[in-house]
């Protein structure tokens, strides 16, 4: 079975709805013209339902960056997958290195939150990846072996399949530093095969995306690997043009 490519921009905590809205619109036409390339957007929380109206019947999709574990509460600030699912979100970033690193999310959590979100039909992204000393200690495939089933324990094979991971090695986000194509491919061979040891056919089906500085000018090389599925882009993913080269690279 072919996995589509898929490449999500994660916008983080940049801009106003105004912004988010331009910036939609911009991606919007660079994913009619790559069908080859499933796309989705994560805006801030305060600008999906704006963006929701520049993606309704288009084939981006509407991504939120995060969600609480429970299903409603006393949880001031938080949101519910019930609450993304009615603004529109197919689909939720989760365990991205800043929720675990900057706000000290556990593994634990993260699984719950995996779980909340396919009880609400959300495609969970599940982000894994190694810190700098951890990956200098020939620890990586330690780290993401235990941040991955920490993150799908308890899902069954009809869950697991309907999972994205994407493997951000923690020291390449944000700092231009990105993994060598051949070093992503190590990994999420790994995690691939890690998938297929759990239940029979997700190693096949399930899209493995890389993020960690991902630039037009890197994105081909890296979507020649085998098992790199596409992509979640954080900096480049502000600016349209960027993106779109970045879209346009999983088109050939
Ligand atoms: C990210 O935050 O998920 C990310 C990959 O960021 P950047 O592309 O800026 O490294």
């Amino acid at each position: 079975m072919t996995r589509k490519r898929l490449v999500v921009g994660n916008w983080k905590m940049h801009g106003t709805a105004e912004f988010a809205v331009h910036l939609a619109g911009e991606v919007v036409a660079a994913a009619r013209t790559h069908a080859r390339v499933e796309v989705g957007i994560a805006p801030p929380f305060t600008a999906l339902g704006a963006v929701r109206e520049v993606v309704r019947r288009t084939p981006v999709a509407l991504v939120a960056q995060n969600v609480h574990d429970q299903p409603q509460g006393a949880f001031t600030g938080e949101i519910s997958t019930a609450m993304l699912a009615d603004a529109g979100c197919s689909m939720v970033i989760l365990g991205h290195s800043e929720r675990r690193h900057v706000f000290g999310e556990p593994d634990e959590l993260i699984g719950r939150k995996v779980q909340a979100a396919l009880g609400n039909d959300l495609v969970p992204i599940l982000c894994v990846g190694e810190k700098l000393d951890e990956r200098e200690a020939n620890g990586t495939l330690d780290v993401v072996r235990r941040q991955l089933e920490t993150g799908i324990a308890g899902l069954d094979a009809a869950g697991m399949a309907r999972l994205v991971i994407a493997y951000e090695p923690v020291w390449a986000i944000g700092t231009g530093k990105v993994a060598k194509a051949e070093d992503a491919q190590t990994v999420h061979a790994f995690l691939r095969k890690l998938l297929e040891e759990k239940a029979e056919g997700t190693g096949g089906t399930v899209r493995i995306l890389y993020g960690g500085s991902v630039k037009p000018d890197n994105a081909a090389g890296l979507f020649a690997q085998p098992d790199v599925d596409g992509f979640l882009v954080g900096g480049a993913s502000l600016k349209g043009a960027d993106f779109a080269g970045i879209i346009a690279a999983g088109e050939r």
